[in-house]
């Protein structure tokens, strides 16, 4: 038996990340950058006031009552024509660029000027009794970012406020990986599509729904191939399909266990190679690697607890590799049992919820740990990691999970 580990690694040193292209910057959320990003010019552009009041030189201020001429106003998006001398001051909105001669901005409202209401004109004098120190009230140019830094590193995935900063910086096509493309069936005679009428001895074919949001919810691209029957033919037909699409792999499930009518995994060693693994893990110890003619193939077992837990742990670093990402997107933390856990020595993912108090996270499991129970992994927000060759977690003890 291969460890998860090894089958892992084995599977992983067979892709690469896909090409690059450049995209508009409004097309660019959640995809991967493949270049670092750096500053043009520095933000802020401009000495700027931070907030709606009155450009001063701060030297003009003090505790008691002081009045100061107003010799300007300056909107948004203006530029100041004037050099504030001692004595003035210059009404300044939020953004405004800031005179020259300024060092401070005295917000409006410790003036006595209140008046805010759209259109009032400036005053000609205003008074006001504090002391306002240098820089107060001023975002001076560079004060977040210098030309030339590094603000967004390749192999990020971009959030929608990297998108802002991009826009910040007047960048407006992006170069990201291409998403990759996964051709994706199930097979087996039992399955039905979601809205046939039932049959006897059948049951419907879940998987290529989880699978197929799945794949998307790691930013990839999904072909839905539907369902392959339990004969070569029908693998045959679908497998032909992924490779007139051009896909980066084809991924399938059930089919790949020892049973009679598992045609998955003839018509992939007839037609290219196959590697049938029996993986030290539960739920999900068969899987197939291998190629269909000159197309990667990832084969997960049948079973919905299996072939989710068999994506997250091989498929899901495959398509974080392909698409050239550098952060992986599930994160792992360290929770405390509540429970006693029995397991069988095989590296076990077993779906719990996860419970915070005071700064410690709790872990129950689900209900029973069938590899055809979803509903416990839907009820679950973490899978526990219980490592290979231990038997029994006490309660109390902590392991390693993954949040979903
Ligand atoms: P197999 O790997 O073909 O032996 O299938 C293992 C188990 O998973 C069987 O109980 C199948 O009925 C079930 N199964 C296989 N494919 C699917 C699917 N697409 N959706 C839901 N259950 C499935
Ligand atoms: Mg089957």
């Amino acid at each position: 038996m291969l460890s998860v580990a090894e089958a892992r690694e084995h599977i992983l040193s067979h892709f690469q990340p896909t090409a690059t292209e450049g995209i508009p910057l409004a097309a660019c959320a959640n995809r991967v950058l493949a270049v670092d990003i750096s500053a043009p010019y520095d933000l802020p552009l401009f000495d700027n006031s931070a907030m709606d009041g009155f450009a001063i030189l701060a030297g003009d201020t003090s505790a008691s009552s002081l009045t100061l001429s107003v010799v300007a106003d300056i909107p948004a998006g203006s530029t100041p024509t004037v050099k504030l001398k001692p004595g003035q001051a210059a009404r300044i909105m939020t953004g405004a660029q800031l005179p020259e001669g300024a060092t401070a901005v005295i917000p409006v409202e410790d003036t006595d000027f209140h008046n805010r209401e759209a259109g009032t004109a400036a005053p000609e004098n205003i008074s006001f009794s504090r002391v306002v120190n240098a820089g107060e009230n001023i975002r001076p140019r560079g004060m977040d970012i210098h030309a030339g830094q590094i603000v967004l590193k390749k192999g990020q995935t971009l959030k929608p406020q990297d998108l802002g900063l991009l826009a910040m910086l007047g960048i407006a096509a992006v170069q990201v990986h291409r998403k990759p493309r996964v051709a994706l069936l199930s097979s087996g005679d039992e399955l039905l599509e979601v809205d046939a009428p039932l049959e006897s001895g059948k049951i419907r074919d879940s998987n290529s729904y989880t699978l197929a949001a799945l794949v998307e919810s790691a930013g990839s691209e999904v072909l839905r191939l539907g369902v392959a029957k339990d004969t070569r033919e029908s693998v045959e037909e679908l497998f032909q399909k992924a490779i007139a699409a051009d896909v980066d792999f084809i991924l399938s499930s059930a089919g790949v266990s020892v049973g009679a009518f598992d045609y998955v995994k003839e018509v992939v060693e007839a037609n290219g190679s196959l590697n049938f693994w029996r993986v030290n893990m539960r739920p999900g110890k068969p899987l197939a690697f291998g190629k269909y003619l000159d197309k990667q193939f990832i084969g997960l077992p049948g079973n919905p607890v299996s072939a989710f837990v068999g994506f997250e742990i091989f498929v899901r670093p495959v398509l974080e590799r392909l698409s050239g990402k550098l952060d992986g997107s599930r994160r792992k933390v360290r929770v405390r049992c509540e429970e006693e856990i029995d397991s069988d020595g095989r590296e076990s993912y077993l779906r719990a919820k996860i419970r915070e108090e005071n700064g410690v996270l709790f872990a129950r499991l689900t209900g029973h740990q069938g590899s055809g129970n979803l509903l416990s992994l839907v009820q679950a927000d973490a899978l526990l990691i219980i490592p290979a060759g231990v038997k029994c977690v006490p309660a109390g003890q902590e392991v390693e999970a993954i949040l979903l």
